[in-house]
């Protein structure tokens, strides 16, 4: 295998790496020698990986991800890690230990979150191709606050191995670039069965974006435009979708009433998740050591209080508390109901129309410190947490701006329709920009 070195020092300006590797090898392959950023929440062999996170800094993985060994084997150079929100929690990259992440399009606002540091990333020219994580939104947020496309695979359809899980149940890896054809170029890398990840499916993507869309049925939930999306934001996805009808698509719309409860299912059930998953961080297996002198309770609770930052241990609290054994039935279970009426909403949506079309956000992006309370942020995720909650394939494609700043046209598809997510993506693009 032929192997090559490349020089990687881009001017970062907007924080979007946390550390990049120079010079780096690579292969022959269909990526071959095409530089790609990485989440730093993916596991990488020698390469420091801290998920934006004190508790983390200094470790540096034994191991690469299998999306990394993927990439790898595609030739493709990994020239460096992105900043992001601590372990992904968060909806602007304000939440990383190491600073926040400046939005390229415009640098007094946020790019995004929690793949902030991807986003921007591409959007700034600094990478053709990145990857991100999506759990709730993020690579679909920040690709719609910078002007690019990010796709969130089908669940199980990208192996998580090596990823560091923050809720599992929830999240994906997946591609993000300045273009359809791009996003899908790289899915067809990424995608694919993995014997590591206990939910992989074995669905590979081998896929050549069309843009014929005739006949497809696009449905349009009025809760997409309620309350909370800026009415200039929803102009300008109407337009996009007046678009696609025009290409040959039809319209229809619809109403999907579990969207009431969706965001605080998934609220208290990544909290949940996460209050298991970050148990781990104990000082004495990754990361700075805890004060070994103390009581371990003392060292343990000293060396989490430091490492983790506010946003992380406001959610370790929480879901801990939903998951205690007097409001399990409350809270944990409750929401689980609520994640089964998104489903069947779901279902009986597309049992009509094969997509679904609305904002991917409900505004344009914030300007720092704009949402300073936890409850304004979470609400900005009301219009991406329904694809998680179900497992469902969902994109996010520029279509249009609101005062010089992007807006993203979100397209959700049917369980392991990651191909037609694509198509009517790339048929907006291509009738966009033609
Ligand atoms: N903003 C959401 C959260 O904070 C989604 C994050 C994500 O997808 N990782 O949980």
């Amino acid at each position: 295998m032929a192997e090559g070195t490349l020089t990687f020092s881009p001017d970062d300006r907007y924080n979007a790496f946390l550390r990049t590797v120079s010079p780096a090898r690579y292969g022959e392959g269909r990526l071959s020698g095409v530089p790609v950023a990485v989440k730093d929440n993916i596991s990488t062999a020698g390469i420091e990986t801290t998920c934006g996170s004190r508790i983390l800094s200094g470790y540096v993985p034994p191991y690469d991800a299998t999306v990394i060994t993927l990439l790898k084997k595609a030739g493709a150079a990994i020239v460096g890690k992105t900043n992001m929100d601590e372990f992904g929690m968060g909806s602007t990259t304000e939440n990383s230990a190491f600073g926040p992440t400046k939005n390229p399009r415009d640098e007094t606002r946020v790019p995004g979150g929690s793949s902030g540091g991807s986003a921007a990333a591409v959007a700034a020219g600094l990478v053709p191709l990145a990857l991100g994580t999506d759990t709730g939104g993020s690579i679909r947020c920040p690709a719609a606050f910078c002007g690019i496309v990010g796709l969130k695979p089908t669940y199980g359809r990208v192996s998580r191995y090596g990823l560091v899980a923050y809720a599992n149940s929830l999240e994906q890896i997946g591609p993000m670039a300045a273009d359809v054809a791009h996003v899908s170029l790289l899915m067809s890398v990424i995608a694919g069965h993995d014997p590591k990840d206990s939910t992989s499916l074995d669905a590979p993507y081998a896929h050549t974006p069309s843009p014929d869309i005739r006949g497809t049925r696009i449905g349009v939930p009025e809760e997409f435009f309620g309350e909370g999306v800026d009415p200039r934001v929803a102009s300008v996805v109407w337009d996009a979708i007046s678009l696609l009808e025009r290409k040959g698509a039809e319209i229809v719309t619809c109403r999907m009433p579990s969207m009431a409860y969706a965001l605080a299912a998934y609220y208290v059930t990544c909290m949940s998740e996460a209050s298991s998953n970050l148990a781990r961080y104990d000082g004495v297996r990754y990361g700075p050591p805890a004060d070994v002198r103390k009581p371990w309770h003392e060292a343990f609770q000293e060396r989490r209080r430091e490492g983790f930052g506010l946003e992380v241990r406001r959610r370790i609290m929480i879901g801990t508390f939903s998951l205690s054994s007097g409001y399990y039935g409350k809270y944990y279970a409750k929401a689980q109901a609520a994640r089964q009426n998104v489903r069947k909403d779901f279902r009986r949506l597309f049992a009509e129309v094969d997509v679904i079309a609305g904002p991917t956000m409900p505004t344009v992006a914030f300007r720092f410190g704009e949402k300073s309370d936890p409850l304004s942020m979470y609400l900005s995720d009301i219009l991406t947490v329904p694809a998680n909650l179900a497992g469902i394939p969902a994109i996010s494609v520029p279509c249009g701006k609101v005062e010089g700043l992007p807006v993203g046209l979100q397209i959700m598809g049917r369980w392991l329709e990651d191909e037609r997510v694509i198509d009517v993506a790339y048929a907006y693009e291509q009738g966009a920009n033609p």
